[in-house]
């Protein structure tokens, strides 16, 4: 990847096809040596901007985006043992997720009877949508798309402009503002931002719709953060359900399930803005120096605990 040459301050010649802009900063610290190089990529070969901690002003971009009055759903789903995720999710986007801004959470849940009492700020809504279980986890982050773009079809055109889709087995710890926002908009894995391209969990059998072959593909994406400005969004969840539905019809099941469609779509529909790994990191991962903030964390957890099935 981009990022990975730069971060080891080196190229290759198949990848890098341009040269990254450094974000340089000086820190007072009094232990270090004054000045300090982050050698990350802050736009992609296509113009996108990827958002890091100095990249952006965050008084300007609310300056853009309050004007606006624009509302933001957030959708996450809850289902079996996932419902114990849901306090920390809701209490920490309270404290550092678009504040300020309108946003209508909703929850797609088995339970609804577990959904902690939060107490949100103003402007703040939580809807509750009531979904069957399932015995199967991947059945689970499967079904995602479908309920996204049904979501979407019967209840957000007219009422929210932007949408975000999260993993509920997270955290917020940082500020996550409006820099976020865009047409389409992608994360990259934490898990792999340093790995050589053609090392990506991308699938690699030609009978999945997910298929990417070796040397294509320009970041690997987690499934973790979708967002956008409604009506991409649903495009995007249409054509992953539908290429979800073909694989099933085909009795075939990607690498990483929703996730491997996901990078398969952003191969084709390449995102208008990249979140950096400050927007998804792993609790169980040590801060690099490329990372000057984490503002949203995957917690650490029991797999075999908290899914239905191994
Ligand atoms: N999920 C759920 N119940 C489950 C398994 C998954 O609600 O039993 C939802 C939940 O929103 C979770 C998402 O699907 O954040 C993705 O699954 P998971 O977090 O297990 O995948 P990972 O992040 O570990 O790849
Ligand atoms: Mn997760």
């Amino acid at each position: 990847t981009f990022i990975h040459n730069v971060v080891n301050g080196h190229s290759s010649a198949t990848d890098c096809i341009l040269s990254p802009i450094s974000v340089t900063h000086t820190h007072t610290h009094t232990h270090t040596h004054t000045q300090r190089e982050r050698n990350v990529i802050t736009v992609t070969p296509w113009l996108a901007p990827v958002v890091w901690e100095e990249t952006f002003d965050k008084t300007l971009i609310d300056a853009i985006y309050k004007m606006q009055n624009i509302t933001v759903a957030t959708t996450v789903f809850a289902l079996g043992k996932y419902v114990q995720f849901l306090k920390d999710f809701l209490e920490s986007a309270e404290r550092h997720y678009l504040q300020g801004y309108r946003v209508h959470y909703y929850i797609f849940t088995d339970q609804p009877e577990a959904i902690p009492m939060v107490t949100l700020g103003a402007n703040r809504n939580l809807t509750t949508l009531k979904i069957p279980g399932s015995s199967r986890w991947q059945e689970i982050t499967l079904r995602r798309m479908e309920k996204l773009e049904k979501l979407i079809d019967t209840q957000m055109i007219n009422e929210v402009d932007y949408i975000f889709s999260l993993d509920v087995d997270t955290k917020f710890y940082g500020h996550w503002g409006a820099e976020t926002l865009g047409d389409i908009v992608a994360v990259i894995h934490p898990g792999y931002y340093s790995t050589p391209r053609d090392e990506f969990p991308y699938e690699r059998r030609p009978e999945s719709q997910a298929y990417i072959p070796q040397g294509m593909g320009d970041y690997y994406y987690g499934g973790a953060v979708i967002g956008g400005l409604v009506e991409e969004v649903h495009k995007l969840a249409k054509t992953c359900r539908m290429q979800l539905d073909v694989d099933k019809a085909n009795s075939i099941e990607a690498a990483w399930q929703e996730e491997s469609h996901l990078n398969k779509y952003f191969l084709y529909n390449k995102p208008s803005k990249i979140l950096s790994p400050e927007y998804l990191w792993q609790d169980f991962k040590s801060k690099t120096d490329d990372i000057k903030i984490i503002r949203f964390s995957q917690v650490i957890k029991n797999y075999a605990e908290v899914r239905p099935n191994p």
